[in-house]
């Protein structure tokens, strides 16, 4: 059986399994590591884009929620400016019915505004009109003369300076006890500013209804284009009568921020929602408010003047907060995936192929004759069908070519025995089946015959005839000899021109019977050789011993005898006995 060598110049290192191990560890690692940095990428976008939107709805909402009362009161304050009994107690105030004829028309607009109060100061006489609500100044509207040189009326010479048609202020009222939110409005006549007429609002309701409102994370300011604080919902942050003050006096957002560097970039955003006032665009960035994380949303308010200024904490912005066991939860199931497919992957490859691979060291073995496993799916199922006719094709090469040497190696010892010329058993192959036959005949007794024979003056049958001549003779002879022995004798050629014969189960009579009939046949013979045809005779020995002889003894004899026929004068046959 042939055995198949082991070829280790392939050297095959880490298993496929452990390979497979380390290639699913690496994956997931790398897909955990990506996964989770593009879940927090994710995670933080969407919170930003959340805030953004929601501060930017926020801050409209803080601006219509403050601006629509104060618009309302604007509009009405705008609307007592334009009348001309107002106008006309500007021009001339002295005229005792005009100006009873513009308080009745502001009376008239006190009921209209949401604080049933109003204020007048003219330009020209300084003096400064008032009721509230209660009507309590019914009859005594005069209230005092506002002097420029007293702190607490330079309100009122500052926004007559400023030229604005509106303006919103806050301002404590001394002389009231009150600190109201004052709309002032410009009193005209044609480009003559006549005076400052308006209303106020209680900042304490006011900032009830909108910086007040509560608001988790949520902080509300309101700051006018110097950034001083107009609204807040701590009041000692709110920088009263900024208009009266200088810059320096002005208690400004830069309280609210630690680093100069936010200040610097809120000023940039404002500025930049400077350049188109009436967009109603809002911006957004990030500030460090109270020490914690802020998104800033700034919306301008083109009606007051003033930014709205909406501080939302990072935290209740964070919508995905609760989501941090997300990826841990898609991890699993990444994990879970993996080890699904690598029970399939073992399964389908990894086991049959370690399978086939013990097959194919068996067969290495020479053990051809195992059964080649059918295993796997799809192409590794292929694999193991292909392997299994592969081997069977090997068994059958295999089994095939034994055959054959077995046939040959039997051919090969077969021709050992035979004699080429004449096709029968040559020297070799008589002395075995003598050895057999002597052996035999020791066994089981039995008597058996020998016959010696050598052809008469054969010499000169080669000389006159030829050689050739010499061998057609020799074949005829043999031809004779196999057709005149019995199934179970042995004939062979003993060397030259002498033959043997070996007669089992002879009697004595039968054997010299069986001689002579040879002899007849030979001498009877004629050789034909083309041009001339001859014939020659045979001396033949016969043995027929009447105890078993060993092998020599009994070829001695049988020579002895032959010599005797030759002597007696040839063309005869001659026994031992
Ligand atoms: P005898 O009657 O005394 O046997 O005379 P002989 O001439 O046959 O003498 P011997 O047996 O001594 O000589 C054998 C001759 O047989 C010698 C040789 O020329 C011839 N011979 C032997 N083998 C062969 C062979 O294979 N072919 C041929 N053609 N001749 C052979
Ligand atoms: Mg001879
Ligand atoms: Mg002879």
């Amino acid at each position: 059986m042939q055995v198949f060598k082991k070829n280790n110049s392939l050297d095959a290192g880490m298993k496929l399994n452990t390979r497979f191990l380390y290639l699913r560890g690496a994956i997931f690692l790398i897909f955990a590591v990506l996964s989770w940095a593009a879940f927090y990428a994710m995670v933080g976008t969407i919170n930003e884009q959340w805030g953004k939107q929601f501060a930017h709805r926020q801050v409209l909402f803080d601006k219509y929620r403050t601006l629509s009362p104060l618009i309302r009161e604007i509009k009405m304050a705008r609307q007592m400016a334009a009348e001309p009994a107002l106008i006309g107690m500007g021009m001339h105030e002295e005229d005792m019915v005009a100006r009873q004829r513009a308080i009745r028309v502001m009376e008239r607009y006190r009921i209209g505004y949401r604080d049933h109060s109003y204020f007048a100061a003219f330009a020209r006489s300084g003096k400064y009109y008032f009721n509230d609500e209660d009507n309590k100044y019914s009859g005594r509207q005069y209230r005092y003369t506002l002097s420029p040189n007293k702190k607490d009326d330079r309100w009122f010479y500052a926004t007559l300076k400023d030229g604005k048609d509106y303006q919103v202020n806050l301002d404590p009222d001394t002389h009231l006890g009150v600190v109201k939110v004052w709309i002032n409005v410009l009193l005209k006549n044609g480009d003559e500013v006549l005076g400052v007429i308006g209303t106020g609002i209680d900042l304490t309701d006011f900032l009830n209804e909108s910086v007040g409102i509560e608001q988790e994370g949520v902080h509300n300011f309101f700051v006018d284009k110097n950034m001083a604080i107009q609204l807040s919902a701590d009041p000692k942050l709110i920088d009263y009568a900024s208009i009266a003050k200088d810059a320096s006096e002005r208690i400004k957002i830069d309280v609210l921020f630690n680093d100069p560097s936010e200040v610097v970039r809120l000023r940039q955003l404002t500025d930049e929602l400077q350049q188109d006032p009436a967009s109603g665009e809002v911006r957004t960035m990030w500030v460090t408010f109270q020490g914690e994380k802020h998104l800033l949303g700034i919306a301008y308010l083109s009606e007051v003047g003033w930014y709205d200024l909406t501080l939302m904490n990072e935290k209740s912005l964070a919508v995905l907060h609760g989501f941090a066991w997300f990826p841990v939860v898609f991890g699993l199931l990444f994990l879970v995936a993996l080890l699904v497919l690598n029970f399939f992957l073992q399964r389908w490859v990894l086991t049959p192929i370690g399978k086939l691979q013990r097959a194919t060291d068996e067969i290495q073995r020479g053990n051809l004759d195992i059964e080649s496993p059918l295993v796997g799916k799809g192409e590794v199922a292929a694999l193991s069908i292909s392997f299994r006719h592969m081997v069977e094709v090997v068994r059958k090469t295999n089994h095939e070519l034994e055959r054959r040497v077995q046939e040959r190696t039997e051919d090969l010892h077969r021709l050992t025995e035979i004699d080429p010329l004449t096709g029968l058993l040559n020297r070799r192959g008589m002395t075995d089946r003598f050895e057999k036959e002597v052996a035999r005949q020791a066994r089981q007794g039995g008597a058996m015959g020998l016959l010696l024979l050598d052809l008469d003056h054969f010499k000169q049958v080669n000389d006159i005839y030829g050689h050739a001549a010499g061998d057609v003779a020799l074949c005829a002879v043999a031809k004779i000899l196999s057709s005149m022995k019995r199934s179970y004798d042995h004939a062979g050629r003993w060397g030259g021109e002498e033959f043997l014969i070996l007669l089992p189960e002879c009697s004595d009579e039968d054997l010299l019977a069986i001689a002579e009939r040879i002899r007849a046949a030979v001498a009877i013979l004629r050789i034909e050789t083309g041009t001339q045809a001859f014939s020659f005779t045979v001396s033949i020995g016969a043995h027929h011993p009447s105890t078993p002889q060993t092998m020599d003894a009994m070829l001695q004899q049988v020579d002895r005898a032959l010599y005797a026929a030759k002597d007696a004068g040839r063309n005869r046959v001659m026994s031992s006995v």
